[in-house]
């Protein structure tokens, strides 16, 4: 508990920091992105060398926009927008998006429920919070690799993970047959800006924004990882009670809404 409250004051102040840093940061980035690119076509007929300088300043710049913008959107805490749907059919419509993201070298398997269970939740962030996953699991498989996302139905007692209060979830499990992460790794993944990808690849935001996304939503995250076997990261949304079925087609017979 004293872990997570720190990781909350932590969330906390890098989301005071960061949005007006953001914000000035990514106006200046734009000044540098336009004039190397005006630069870039006066200087084009004469030396290719100077050319290739050009083009790593703005790869540099882009990455430091792209940076910014998950900054942004981090201190932000843009407002959750629910609706009732099934997450199943939500990852299964992914799978055009996922399949260009993951590229030919990894392998997507997606697993259904026998009993699709509806959950009430903000669909972007879920779609962002997925596609977040499976391009962790991506980074972590070398070479050939496995995406499974399987979703499924657990009741959890009080407390079970996490804060987790008594009740269905849908849980959706991302798991990958990567490099998997050691015990130091794992302790730390929640963390604003942890991370242990090369500097412009890795902005150590993930993990911690889909903690943040899933706990406002009332659900819970835990994460299974084996060194060299890979890692399964478990996703658990509250059940979606039958109060909201109008709106999500729902087949839940519970009469009871949740907060
Ligand atoms: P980023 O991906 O930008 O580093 P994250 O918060 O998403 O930020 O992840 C933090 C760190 O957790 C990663 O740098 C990596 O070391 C570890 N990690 C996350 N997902 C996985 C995974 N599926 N397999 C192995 N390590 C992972």
């Amino acid at each position: 508990a004293e872990a997570q409250l720190r990781q909350i004051q932590k969330m906390e102040a890098v989301g005071q920091l960061t949005g007006g840093i953001a914000h000035d940061f990514n106006n200046m980035l734009a000044v540098v992105v336009g004039g190397l690119e005006l630069a870039k076509r006066k200087i084009a007929a004469k030396s290719g060398d100077v050319e290739r300088h050009i083009d790593n300043a703005m790869e540099g710049a882009n990455r430091a926009a792209a940076l910014t913008r998950r900054l942004l959107a981090f201190a932000r805490a843009e407002p959750l927008l629910p609706q009732g749907m099934c997450p199943d059919a939500l990852v299964r419509g992914m799978t055009d998006l996922m399949d260009r993201t993951l590229g030919e070298r990894i392998k997507v398997e997606i697993i259904s429920p026998t009993d699709p269970w509806q959950i009430w939740v903000d669909r972007h962030q879920l779609e962002n919070a997925i596609l977040n996953l499976a391009v962790n699991a991506r980074d972590a498989m070398e070479n050939d690799g496995v995406l499974t996302i399987r979703t499924g139905n657990a009741t959890l007692a009080a407390d079970e993970i996490g804060e987790s209060v008594a009740g269905d979830y849908v849980r959706i499990d991302v798991s990958d047959t990567g490099a998997g992460m050691s015990q130091d790794v794992l302790e730390r993944v929640f963390e604003p800006f942890f991370t242990t990808k090369p500097i412009g690849k890795g902005t150590g935001l993930g993990l911690s924004q889909i903690f943040g996304f899933v706990r406002q939503s009332g659900g819970e995250i835990a994460i299974a990882s084996v060194e060299g076997e890979g890692t399964t990261v478990s996703l658990f949304l509250p059940r979606h009670k039958a109060e909201h079925a109008e709106n999500a087609g729902g087949k839940s017979p519970e009469a009871s809404g949740h907060a």
